[in-house]
């Protein structure tokens, strides 16, 4: 048993969770995060970006209307200020990447529970079928024939494929995310040359301008994930500002509203670091989003590193996750 799942056994046994649950909750935002929710188990590409089934993600807002006002945008952009004082926890989801089941899933369900969520795409992406890298990466090592894959680029590498399918692809995404690898361009073209297979055709994989404009009249915000969904710490500030900039400029045309907001592909530490937190604070963004976990807090309020968690699968280890980071402002591990 992990440890998270023992302190979700303790908190259900002990009648904790339901006692935590009847606190009044601490000043705080919860953000979580998601990118795709729909049926993992049915895609040909990344599974691990499923973050919940519909069902699953409804259940989630529900609890959290239950105890949490869920905020989005100007209200949101005021409580990260300071504008408007934290009095209590406050929740806020968002989704990254701008995939077609943000408008085809997730839309009808904030809207048919009032809420509202955030939106951040990537303008390269937007009404298009691109196959982004992971889910390149994902659908080659799936699909390989092969029985090990060999890396030159960042480092040399060798990648079994004859154990579980699903770690491999974990193992070479995780090769891609280094921080040391500043092209990875010439990664993916290493394995499209040893793959033995290549990416089948789809349809539309992403919103469109017209999709993200109704969302937007419809109470949703919409934020800025670069334009190329470039890893941001691999890249020099000049080609950090340019994605920062255009992606800006390129939203604001399609939907014609000022975008103040940006989530950090990728989102973990070596992803992005103090010095795009600088540029983005220079071209004057208001909220930037990382993505790897915890709540913030008076205490612990960085607009240019707002912190975001993914949810987890279990609902009842989501719950726990959701009553610590509430009442008691972490998790124990
Ligand atoms: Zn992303």
């Amino acid at each position: 048993m992990s440890k998270r799942e023992l302190a979700a056994t303790v908190l259900k046994n002990s009648g904790a969770l339901a006692l935590f649950e009847s606190l009044r909750s601490k000043p705080g935002i919860l953000i979580v995060n998601h990118h795709r929710v729909g049926d993992a188990a049915s895609s040909r590409f990344d599974r691990d970006v499923f973050s919940a089934s519909a069902e699953a993600f409804e259940s989630q807002l529900r609890y959290f209307k239950r105890y949490f006002p869920i905020v989005a945008g100007d209200e949101l952009e005021e409580l990260v200020s300071g504008k408007t004082p934290l009095k209590r926890t406050y929740v806020a989801v968002t989704f990254d990447d701008g995939y077609i089941n943000d408008y085809r899933v997730s839309f009808p369900i904030l809207k048919a529970n009032g809420c509202a969520g955030t939106f951040f795409l990537v303008p390269q992406y937007v009404g298009t079928s691109t196959i982004p890298w992971w889910d390149e990466i994902a659908y080659l090592v799936r699909n390989s024939p092969r029985t090990q894959l060999v890396f030159e680029t960042p480092v040399p590498a060798a990648i079994r494929l004859d154990g579980n399918r699903e770690d491999a692809i974990r193992n070479v995404l995780r090769h891609y995310k280094r921080p040391d690898n500043t092209d990875g361009e010439r990664l993916l073209q290493e394995l499209r040359d040893q793959a033995g297979c290549t990416l089948p055709e789809t349809g539309r994989r992403f919103i469109t301008w017209e999709e993200a404009r109704e969302m937007k009249a419809a109470g949703m915000s919409i934020g800025s994930h670069t334009q190329t969904h470039g890893i941001l710490g691999q890249m020099p500030p000049e080609n950090q500002a340019w994605e920062l900039t255009e992606s800006r400029k390129n939203i604001e045309a399609g939907i014609g509203t000022p975008i103040r907001s940006l989530a950090y592909p990728v989102g973990i530490r070596g992803a992005f670091d103090e010095k795009t937190e600088d540029i983005a604070q220079s071209l004057g963004y208001t909220m930037c989003f990382s993505f790897y976990g915890g709540i913030n807090t008076p205490d612990h309020m960085q607009p240019m590193n707002l912190l975001r968690m993914a949810t987890n699968r279990d609902f009842l280890l989501f719950r726990a996750e959701t009553v610590l980071l509430s009442r008691f402002g972490k998790l124990p591990y």
